[in-house]
């Protein structure tokens, strides 16, 4: 339903153009579970829980800026980058994405400065509903930016660890148990039952005790350490979840439009379809 902030702030917008960068998503304070979201183009934020009920159009130049080194490129990799950062950078590497096999002590870390800044930095396991359970892992730092990226609407952190790759041992061990993937469909049609996420901690520690013990006796007893955290709740602002999910793709479709009726995750539901914004991260579009 379009309120009287819309219509101000219609007026006041102009089209606006740069590069997209993953969405800002952020909780006003720690009392308020509601989620506020900035699309991010170039150096513009626009505020999105206001414009949702409104018309919205996204149009891209068929330009793409490396998000590290701002060169043009024909095609993104890795949610951003050019080939060459992609093939470069210690961030882009396949270790990244599974931790566990981190080869820093093997002395063939890509760049061994970003290595000991991102990875040998305390990491957190959690548990999080984004689409059901699933286990994940995080800087501390990034909560909860992390979950708000995976569209969770809930989220515990249940063990801290001390590097990034102890983290990855955690989880796959966890992953005996648990998914560690959001069903994206499932999240954005916002059918997701809450979960009992102290019941679920309290249960999977029982079922991986022997596990858990095991990688305390090769990392050392305080590497792993229990957390006795409160769930969070996340609430996204959505007006209608789509029953059926068709997704947006600007490599297919230069121009997108429609009325948004939601923000969740990293993710612009339109009533013409869905876009996941953060696999388009680079793409200089123009939005009005
Ligand atoms: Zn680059």
């Amino acid at each position: 339903m379009p309120r009287v902030t819309d219509d101000l702030f219609a007026s006041v917008a102009s089209p606006v153009q740069g590069c997209l960068q993953k969405m800002a998503a952020d909780l006003p304070s720690r009392q308020d579970d509601r989620v506020v979201y900035h699309l991010r183009a170039g150096d513009h934020r626009i505020p999105l829980n206001e414009r949702i009920g409104s018309p919205m159009r996204l149009a891209w130049s068929g330009a793409i800026a490396c998000s590290h080194c701002g060169r043009a490129t024909k095609k993104s990799f890795a949610q951003g980058y050019c080939y060459p950062c992609f093939k470069r950078l210690a961030q882009c590497d396949t270790c990244i994405m599974k931790p566990e096999t981190c080869h820093y002590h093997q002395g063939t870390c890509r760049d061994p400065e970003w290595g000991e800044k991102h990875c040998f930095q305390p990491h957190i396991v959690y548990l999080a509903n984004s689409s059901g359970l699933k286990v994940g892992i995080t800087r501390k730092t990034q909560m909860p930016t992390r979950w708000l990226d995976q569209g969770a609407i809930q989220a515990l952190p249940i063990l801290e660890v001390n590097t990034r790759q102890q983290s990855g041992f955690v989880e796959m061990l966890f992953k005996e148990q648990v998914a560690d993937r959001t069903n994206w469909r499932a999240m954005l049609k916002g059918e997701v039952k809450p979960l009992d996420l102290c019941a679920e901690r309290d249960r999977l520690f029982n079922l991986l005790a022997d596990g858990l013990g095991q990688l305390r006796d090769v990392h050392g007893a305080d590497a792993i350490r229990t957390l006795d955290e409160t769930p969070l709740d996340f609430h996204y602002p959505v007006a209608t979840f789509p029953s059926k999910v068709t997704s947006h793709n600007f490599d297919k479709q230069p121009l997108i439009e429609g009325t948004l009726q939601g923000v969740k995750g990293q993710y612009l539901i339109f009533d013409s379809g869905v876009i996941n914004l953060r696999k388009f991260t680079g793409y200089e579009i123009a939005v009005e």
